[in-house]
């Protein structure tokens, strides 16, 4: 008998309530594969009961590791795991990335071998995009592969590596035709970072943390078999691929497990940190920015809902950029509004007048400004949406 979805829900629900450790009830961290960051007890339990019933990547095919699910059951799982806060069991760019693009463009093998390790979270999936030279301008990358055997050996270098200190894996863009023009010639592959040619050294912030990396390929050794998409297709296997990213940034990925962060209500901290004898200008102008915030925040979630009914793949394809330039968008004016909100308490960097709460929102106030930048700065999401979406001429043919 097929079941209806309101059965699904409640199948799914009571599911959750049974499985679920209660720790993972509440914000906290997430793990996304690496085999160099200890789990807690509950991290771990939940880790394996979630993949072993597929819903570390509900939509994937049940014999690569998911549970098969339409994105209508995806949705459900998603609303009732945010019903009782639960936190998803695995997310990172093995099964949100790397994971998708495999699924789409990897052969059979690959698909075999690959897949079940990224629903299982068995390894730390880092992505070796940009080097010195190639950022905004992508193509231009350096970072060569020649062929050795069944290898190719790497020589060159990635930057702004993110948890490069932690990663397993690195899926990196590599130049294996040095001969062709620069968009061909590219391929995408993936390498063993536990190699003595791998060598990564992280870059200090001025907060102190080091969230990045540079990362030094010397020689280092990827399969052949490890090439995703063909030899010298890695331009649009690479393309599609921050699309599968951009699809995560805009909340329309239904490949992988998306985080979503329970955010306060603007009008909840309003309450707790405006004075009742506020200067009725400055409570006119924070009102109205909190209003319009909240209305396009609402368009925004419709939006997101209209994009994944429509898409017929696992993630849609240029309608990322445009998701992920209003995402990043209406992320950082949700952070700037709550600042206004909460004055000087919302700037503190360290001291006792401030609450963890407090001093986490400067933090995530210096890290917001990054949401328009990394998977593709804002500005060249709108060149892709002039060019692709509207049909604009560019410059050279103007
Ligand atoms: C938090 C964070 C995490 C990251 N993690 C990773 C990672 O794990 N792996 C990885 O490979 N990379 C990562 N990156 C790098 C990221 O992809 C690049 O920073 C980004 O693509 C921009 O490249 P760039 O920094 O070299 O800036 P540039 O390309 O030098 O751009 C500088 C400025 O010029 C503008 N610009 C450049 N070209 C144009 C144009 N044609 N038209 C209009 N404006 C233009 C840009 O928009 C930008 O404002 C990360 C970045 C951040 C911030």
């Amino acid at each position: 008998m097929v079941q209806t979805m309101q059965e699904f829900r409640l199948e799914s629900r009571q599911w959750l309530h049974d499985n679920c450790p209660e720790s993972i009830r509440k914000p906290g961290f997430i793990p996304w594969g690496s085999s160099k960051i200890a789990l807690s007890e509950d991290n771990t339990l939940w880790l394996s009961r979630m993949s072993q019933k597929g819903w570390t990547v509900p939509t994937w095919p049940e014999e690569y590791g998911g549970a098969g699910l339409n994105k209508d059951q995806y949705l459900v799982i998603q609303q009732e795991m945010q019903r009782i806060n639960a936190r998803p069991a695995l997310t990172g760019r093995g099964i949100n990335y790397i994971g998708p693009t495999v699924l789409e463009f990897g052969t059979a093998e690959q698909k075999s071998h690959w897949l079940p390790k990224f629903a299982r979270g068995e390894g730390g999936w880092c992505m070796g995009y940009s080097e010195p030279e190639a950022g905004s301008d992508l193509a231009n990358l350096k970072l060569r592969g020649e062929q050795d055997g069944d290898n190719y050996r790497l020589n060159g270098m990635k930057i702004w590596t993110s948890d490069g200190i932690y990663g397993d894996w690195i899926f990196c863009l590599v130049r294996t035709d040095p001969d062709r023009s620069k968009h061909e010639g590219i391929s995408l592959i993936l390498v063993n970072m536990d190699q003595p040619g791998v060598r990564v050294r992280p870059i200090k912030l001025i907060s102190g943390n080091s969230p990045f990396c540079e990362t030094f390929f010397e020689d280092a050794v990827a399969k052949k078999s490890d090439l995703i998409g063909g030899l010298n297709q890695g331009w649009s296997v690479g393309k599609r691929l921050l699309q599968y990213e951009r699809s995560v940034h805009g909340g329309v990925n239904t490949s992988g497990a998306q985080t979503r962060e329970q955010k306060s209500s603007l009008a909840d901290i309003a309450k707790r940190y405006l004075p009742r004898g506020q200067n009725p200008e400055t409570w006119h102008s924070l009102r109205t920015r909190v209003l319009r915030l909240e209305m396009n925040s609402k368009a925004y979630k419709l939006t997101q809902q209209r994009v994944i009914a429509e898409t017929q793949a696992s993630a849609p394809a240029l309608a990322t950029s445009i998701l992920k330039v209003k995402g990043a968008e209406f992320s950082q004016e949700r952070i700037d509004v709550q600042q206004a909100l909460m004055g000087i308490q919302g700037c503190g960097w360290q001291g006792d007048q401030f609450d963890s709460s407090e001093l986490a929102l400067t933090s995530e106030w210096l890290t917001s400004r990054a949401i328009s930048i990394y998977g593709g700065t804002s500005e060249i999401q709108k060149n892709i949406i002039a060019k692709r979406v509207l049909g604009l001429p560019d410059e050279k043919s103007g």
